[in-house]
């Protein structure tokens, strides 16, 4: 049986992977290792300096590129080291359309970085597709899509999307770090491109920064392999190592995720003292029979507004907590809390992100793999 046929929960074990050449070490070891010996010049065994590539970071890249049934992967020092990469593929005058509620590191990016390269970035809901059509013009060259979105929870329909961006001739990536390839496969769903902030729930234990990207082109795949070994943004030996321990246990780990978060969910819906929940698995969400139909759960995301709260009560409430740690960042064994105003979202302007729902009072849960009864209980005493 070939490793391409395996089911998921294998392939998070077996994807892309295999005993070590030299001694049979079953995990890859860690190659800690700039350069490598060359009998002659040229003469190399496929490894010659280590931001080119290095064993322990192909060993992740191929292992990423499985999960998202994809051909080619590549490993970053970031997500947004990631990201860069991608964005580096377009020039002056061209222009990407990304989702509205965009990850507050990819916003600044965007806007802070590349647009002084001359590219152009425009927004869209990604709710109309005519609109989204109507929007794409002759430098229009990458469509970037986040789903679910950061903080508000907004599904958009990744096919949907696809079948645009395939008639106009234009690529389109998808920032899958949210969801990861256990809940969702965008690949498979028509995009070009995936990409992930594996700092999140590919790591899982909150140890590494790591960033991936996945395409089944091998064209694109040069492309972005030329970019990584040009510009150097890599991931490094030991963070590789760790990442793809942390993958072994994607699937355990996604599967008690979703269960908490359904529970905190049901919970927080139900409380007195809660005025609004942003989950995808609610039927009333406005994109649940979306995230139904490309996703194989809902995730351990949640976000939500305590009844008639501002700033300030939405701060002492996620101070209050314990269990819940007050930190950046999500997708860790640990449940964390954000305040996305004040932290994730920080760098976006405040009527900006009003527009999209990130308003004072939000309060961002990543919710863990912990006993769901303590994390209610946390809960319940921070919101009396
Ligand atoms: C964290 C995150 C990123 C950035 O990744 P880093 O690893 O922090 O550089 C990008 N997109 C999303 C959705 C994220 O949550």
């Amino acid at each position: 049986m070939s490793k391409k046929e395996l089911k998921f929960n294998s392939k998070t074990i077996h994807g892309g992977q295999h005993p070590d050449a030299a001694y049979g070490a079953v995990m890859p070891p860690i190659y800690q290792t700039s350069t490598y010996a060359q009998p002659t010049p040229g003469g190399h065994k496929g490894f010659e300096y280590s931001r080119g590539a290095n064993p322990t970071r192909t060993a992740l890249e191929n292992a990423v590129a499985s999960l998202e049934n994809g051909n080619y992967g590549m490993a970053f020092g970031s997500g947004m080291a990631a990201i860069d990469a991608v964005i580096k593929l377009l020039g002056p005058g061209d222009e990407v359309i990304c989702t509205s509620d965009l990850y507050g590191g990819s916003y600044r990016l965007f806007k802070g970085v590349f647009e002084k390269y001359g590219i152009k970035f425009r927004f869209s809901d990604m709710v109309d597709m005519k609109a989204l059509a109507s929007q794409i013009d002759q430098n229009t060259k990458l469509v970037w899509v986040e789903t679910p979105t950061n903080p508000m929870m907004n599904i958009i329909d990744i096919k949907a999307v696809a079948k645009v961006t395939k008639a106009k001739n234009v690529l389109l990536a998808v920032d899958n770090t949210f969801a990861t390839p256990y809940l969702q496969r965008p690949l498979d769903l028509g995009a070009d491109l995936v990409m992930h902030s594996a700092t999140k729930y590919l790591g899982g234990h909150s140890d590494v920064v790591v960033g991936a990207l996945v395409v089944k082109d091998e064209k694109l795949a040069e492309q972005l392999y030329f970019i990584q070994k040009s510009s150097g943004g890599i991931c490094g030996p030991m963070d590789s190592f760790l990442t793809l321990r942390g993958i072994k246990t994607l699937h355990v780990r996604m599967q008690r995720h979703c269960e908490n978060g359904e529970v905190i969910a049901k919970y927080l819906k139900a409380h007195p003292k809660v005025e609004k929940v942003y989950w995808p698995g609610f039927t009333s969400h406005p994109n649940h029979k979306i995230a139904k139909e490309q996703m194989s759960g809902f995730g351990g995301m949640i976000s939500f507004i305590p009844m008639g709260a501002n700033y300030d009560e939405a701060i002492k409430i996620v101070e209050r907590l314990n269990i819940f740690t007050l930190a950046e960042s999500l997708g860790g064994v640990e449940s964390l809390v954000g305040h996305p105003a004040s932290m994730s979202h920080g760098s976006i302007p405040k009527e900006e992100r009003e527009k999209n729902g990130v308003v004072d009072a939000l309060i961002r849960l990543s919710v863990g793999i912990e006993d769901v009864d303590d994390l209610i209980s946390d809960l319940e005493q921070a919101l009396n």
